[in-house]
């Protein structure tokens, strides 16, 4: 078969389209791609499709691979970093003089560091995310970020590679259809939580889910959830406010909440400072850090996803640190990392500086936030950074290459949005799952991916914050 493709006929084909829309939004709801409404995001009362695109987009099969192939790497290099307080309290010092968020997290950091636990088990369920960048006339695979925390969507793209099959079977493109990989992140990031569960050793202890007050996306933590039941593990959902109210620990450090003993804590929330409504949130989330409960992720595994500590992983020589006797390694790693550039105070940081103000469309300026709609690009960097230029203050953000994919045209089926053809891009994720319980490492698996679409007109990418939309890979 000749390179597959959505073809143009089909793209301009306005009744055709109409047509797929109706059956893909059936598809995505009867195959569970599914979220709340935006009125209502605490009932199931009324629920509708998760936003996707109405045709999975191509990619090529040589960066998918290799960013799968690379994943089992940064779970060990997640691994090294956040045992690296050496190193954290380097990369951070800038940033947590200026950054009150950051500056609070280190602190319970800095507390728990003084107390450690035995044999503790550490679990981490990442996703790497890359774009593929085609500013030199040829794709490569660029990093965007790591998620330590929170990384969602393992969920529901379990179930979005039916939807596109149909869909791509129903406009007449049955091979096409046959090229949509199975997907299913949800079980594997259930499996490392299985594991976890089972070292922490209590067949009565249960996994708990930390989550926020307004739970819009609760179908894709439910595929995970359900893994776990499946497996006869006990799920319970409880907010800060929960573990403020009702938690302790016991004076062998064991957490309990509403009378529960709790192995894990596995936090989809409390990545945002709004997430700490109160003084008595950070009180909640210090407790869970010193308990001997497992918590996904702890707090270094949390600061090692922070976008300053991927700065400076990308200097010159740092990796190296990482991996001493493995350039092969070090040299895949490195292959992913855009420029990143710091903004500490000193000659370097105003150099980066220059380089910003004189071509502020090629760079992205990026707080130390998470969850989409935080970064600066274009004409903003230019007033931002003129505003902040000799202050500490613009230590609280790194500088980055602006990636440039080519875009590519698809629609975007989104709740309430009239369809319409779009120049879109998209980034790829990879999930990582790692288990180790003291020098054994127990688990180190890629475990599944997730492409995410948008319309070029955004800068800034984001499923929950209103701008990407699930998708899938067609390989070519
Ligand atoms: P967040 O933690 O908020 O998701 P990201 O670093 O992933 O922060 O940035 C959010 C979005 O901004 C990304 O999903 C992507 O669409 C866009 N973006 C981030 N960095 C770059 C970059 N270097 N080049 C192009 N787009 C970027
Ligand atoms: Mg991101
Ligand atoms: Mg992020």
């Amino acid at each position: 078969m000749a390179s597959p493709r959505i073809p143009d006929e089909l793209l301009k084909n306005e009744e055709l389209i109409k047509e797929l829309e109706a059956i893909a939004k059936d598809a995505a709801l009867m195959n569970g791609v599914l979220m709340r409404t935006k009125d209502s995001p605490n009932s199931s009362e009324t629920v509708n499709y998760a936003p996707f695109t109405l045709f999975p987009s191509r990619v090529p099969k040589v960066l998918f691979n290799q960013a799968i192939d690379i994943s089992t790497h940064f779970n060990r290099l997640i691994d090294r970093v956040s045992h690296s307080p050496h190193f954290l309290e380097e990369a951070l010092a800038s940033t947590i003089k200026v950054d009150n968020f950051t500056a609070k997290l280190f602190n319970i950091y800095r507390q728990v560091q003084q107390e450690p636990l035995d044999m503790a088990i550490m679990l981490t369920l990442n996703r790497s995310d890359y774009m593929i960048d085609h500013a030199d006339g040829k794709d490569t695979l660029k990093q965007i970020e790591i998620n330590t925390f929170a990384a969602s969507f393992g969920g529901l793209s379990t179930s979005t590679p039916n939807v596109h099959r149909h869909i791509l079977k129903v406009a007449n493109l049955l091979e096409e259809s046959k090229l949509i990989l199975d997907n299913n992140p949800a079980a594997g990031l259930a499996k490392g939580l299985a594991l976890a569960w089972e070292l922490y050793g209590s067949k009565r202890a249960v996994v708990m889910f930390l989550v926020e007050d307004v739970q819009r996306n609760i179908y894709d933590h439910r595929y995970v959830e359900n893994e776990l039941w499946a497996r006869n593990i006990r799920v319970i959902r409880r907010q800060f406010e929960d573990v403020s109210k009702s938690g302790f620990l016991d004076k062998n450090k064991r957490l309990f909440v509403d009378g529960q003993e709790i192995a894990i804590v596995y936090f989809r929330n409390g990545y945002m400072p709004q997430n700490y409504k109160s003084e008595e949130s950070w009180e909640a989330r210090l407790m869970i850090e010193r308990s001997s409960a497992v918590k996904c992720p702890d707090i270094s595994t949390h600061l090692v996803g922070t976008k300053k500590v991927q700065q400076e992983l990308a200097r010159p020589g740092v990796l190296e640190t990482f991996f001493p006797d493995e350039p092969e390694t070090v040299a895949q790693i490195r292959a992913t990392f855009a420029g990143l550039y710091s903004l500490d105070m000193g000659e370097e940081g105003d150099k980066n500086v220059a380089m910003a103000l004189a071509k502020p469309d090629q760079y992205v300026l990026k707080p130390q936030r998470e969850g989409g709609g935080n970064n600066i690009y274009g004409d903003e960097i230019r007033c931002v950074l003129e505003r902040m230029k000799n202050s500490t203050e613009r230590t609280a953000y790194i500088l980055m290459n602006k990636i440039q994919p080519k875009p590519i045209c698809n629609y975007l089926c989104r709740e309430g949005d009239p369809l319409k053809p779009k120049m879109c891009c998209s980034e790829l994720g990879a999930f990582g799952v790692y288990v180790r319980r003291g020098t054994e490492v127990l688990m180190n698996e890629c475990v599944g991916h997730l492409l995410r679409t948008k319309s070029v007109e955004h800068a800034d990418g984001g499923v929950a914050a209103g701008v990407a939309v699930l998708d899938n890979p067609l390989l070519i």
